[in-house]
């Protein structure tokens, strides 16, 4: 595996198992393979214990646990669109999903929907085809804010509710900064149209306040007025969201691999034990599939619909929830189907015993100090901010000042720039998008100060502009990504090509500059460079030399190249850090 795939798998991060690396004597980089002894050597440090479970002999063609989403795309194939509805309190989110549930699902319909499940589908024809569409029913950003901060974003669409009558509110404004800080396209849905003192227009006019203009306003995000006590729009919403899937999302999987799944939510029940809906990503989930998911295995006994039918399979965006985890796992946990029963429970002990030590472990996070350390791990190319201040005015210079100091390899990206006090959501918004705080004359609320606690988000108070800048500046600096050029050292010419054990020398004359053992040179033919490599041996008739000079004849081996022809340069090198 990759460093970068071993941090990911033991929570930490890529920089972390390179400082070990270093620690230990080996150099890599994020994206460098590293073999199992190495990887068993940095978890001894990290203190996780490894498992050999390496596939058996008839195991090794299985496809394994451990493929992330990312398929060939010519296996993948359509799938339906993943919607979550946010807005403010009482603006109608669960109205509206229970109105688009009990339209869409045909009355009378064997099993009917008997219990809230977490997930649903509805079907809508589009351009002659029946299309279906699936709604996290886990209405409010705290879901999809707890899902994202553990690194599963399964929304494609988000659909912020404004009630028509109330306008926007705090929560509103919250939801659009989640969904886009999670990259999400936004419909926006102005409810409650049939109330008498609705103002969809007022609604439109005040988005535009938070940049979001409405498409009759010039804008290009979508909105549509509904109803989710007449139904009105409702067709027209489901119209809007296949056609923002169509045009700006386009969902796509592979139904026909193991299934990768995420737990949108789970429980216990006396009767039935653990009962867990989970979202299929890619793939298809069978029933009788041996699964772990986050750290609790078990077959899949039992699998049913949003309907309660029990089902077989289920492919790619459908919602199902499956009975035979011994364990609740928790929402945003990843559902992973092995061959291997042994294995799956091996990880799942594994897993959990590593789980309880993190949970003690203070959860690390970006903050200003080490932000360059990430950098340098590879992992952020954006420093993602909260930023709170007493008045609107402030914002804007803060906003301006930090749009400046960005450039095209690091960014400084404002998630929420508000007027007020750091509050808990705004910590919430920064631990699930990897942000930092900056409070700007205002005060810490005695919550958001608990989420600090729990969350490690770094917050920081100024109450001098350039204080800032230059704070945000020292975190940035140096973070440039480093700049390498090759610098050319010596010439040499091919005249003659023989036989060195089992590959080939060069016989060559040294045209300038000096060759010396080890170096890194390059074959080039015609212009072109058809080689590189370092030089292994270097000899003057007989002798083993380390250096030639210009004007020499010489005999030189090429780890990694000995496809010489006779005219040939080759060409001395090293790839320096210019900046
Ligand atoms: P949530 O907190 O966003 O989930 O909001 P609810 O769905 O619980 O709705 C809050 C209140 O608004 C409830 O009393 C609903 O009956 C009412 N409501 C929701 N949608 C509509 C609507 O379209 N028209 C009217 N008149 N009332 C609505």
């Amino acid at each position: 595996m990759t460093v970068k795939e071993l941090g990911d798998l033991t929570g930490q991060s890529a920089m972390t198992v390179i400082k070990v690396l270093i620690k230990n004597g080996m150099m890599a980089t994020i994206n460098q393979e590293i073999d199992f002894d190495t990887a068993s050597l940095v978890c001894d440090e990290l203190g996780i214990t490894v498992l050999d479970v390496a596939p058996t002999e008839d195991e090794a063609d299985e496809p394994d646990g451990y493929i992330d989403l990312g398929d060939d795309p010519a296996l993948l194939e359509s799938r339906p669109p993943v919607v979550t509805i946010m807005g403010h309190v009482d603006h109608g989110k669960t109205s509206l999903l229970d109105a688009i549930r009990n339209a869409r699902v045909a009355a009378g319909e064997a099993g009917g929907i008997t219990q809230h499940v977490g997930a649903y589908q509805v079907e809508k024809e589009r351009e002659g085809q029946m299309r279906k569409i699936t709604f996290l029913d886990t209405p409010g950003h705290e879901a999809f804010t707890a899902m994202r901060a553990r690194g599963a974003q399964v929304t494609d669409i988000v659909i912020i509710v404004v009630a028509a009558d109330d306008g926007v509110m705090p929560q509103t404004i919250e939801s659009i900064d989640h969904a886009r800080a999670a990259n999400v396209p936004i419909i926006i849905a102005v409810n409650k149209i049939d109330r008498p003192s609705a103002d969809a227009n007022r609604v439109m006019q005040q988005l535009t306040e938070y940049n979001v203009v409405v498409e009759a306003f010039g804008g290009d995000v979508p909105s549509v007025n509904v109803s989710a006590k007449t139904g009105e729009g409702l067709d027209d919403l489901l119209d809007t969201i296949l056609l923002v899937s169509d045009i700006s999302v386009e969902p796509k999987a592979n139904p026909n691999r193991p299934a990768i799944a995420t737990v949108v939510e789970a429980k216990k029940d006396v009767q039935k034990g653990v009962l867990c809906t989970v979202l299929v990503r890619t793939g298809t989930l069978h029933k009788g599939d041996y699964v772990l998911a986050g750290s609790v295995a078990g077959p899949i006994r039992n699998m049913f619909n949003y309907r309660g039918q029990s089902v077989k399979a289920a492919p790619p965006s459908f919602p199902v929830e499956i009975l035979g985890l011994s364990e609740v796992p928790e929402a945003g946990d990843t559902v992973r189907v092995f061959a291997d029963e042994r294995k799956a429970r091996e990880l799942a002990g594994a897993l959990s015993r590593e789980r309880r030590a993190l949970a003690l472990a203070p959860i690390k996070r970006v903050a200003l100090d080490d932000f360059f350390s990430h950098v340098q791990a590879g992992e952020v190319k954006e420093l993602n901010m909260v930023v709170k201040a007493d008045v609107q005015g402030t914002i804007g210079a803060i906003q301006k000042s930090m749009q400046e100091l960005g450039d095209d390899a690091v960014k400084v990206r404002l998630i929420r720039a508000a007027t007020g006090d750091v509050t808990e959501s705004d910590v919430t918004l920064a631990a699930a998008s990897q942000a930092i705080v900056i409070g700007f004359n205002v005060n810490f609320d005695p919550a958001a100060r608990r989420a600090t606690e729990t969350t490690g988000v770094d917050v920081r108070f100024y109450t001098i502009i350039y204080r800032l800048i230059e704070d945000v500046q020292a975190a940035l600096k140096g973070m440039l990504e480093p700049v390498y050029a090759d610098v050319v050292h010596a010439h040499a010419d091919v005249r003659a090509v023989f036989p060195a054990g089992r590959h080939k020398a060069a016989g060559c004359l040294v045209q300038d500059g000096s060759f010396v053992r080890g170096a890194t040179i390059r074959v080039m033919r015609g212009g072109k460079n058809v080689g590189e490599g370092r030089v292994t041996s270097l000899r003057r008739v007989r002798d083993d030399v380390r250096e030639v000079g210009a004007g020499t004849e010489c005999g030189m081996t090429v780890d990694g190249y000995d496809d010489f022809i006779i005219g040939d340069v080759l060409e001395s090198f090293s790839r320096e850090l210019v900046s």
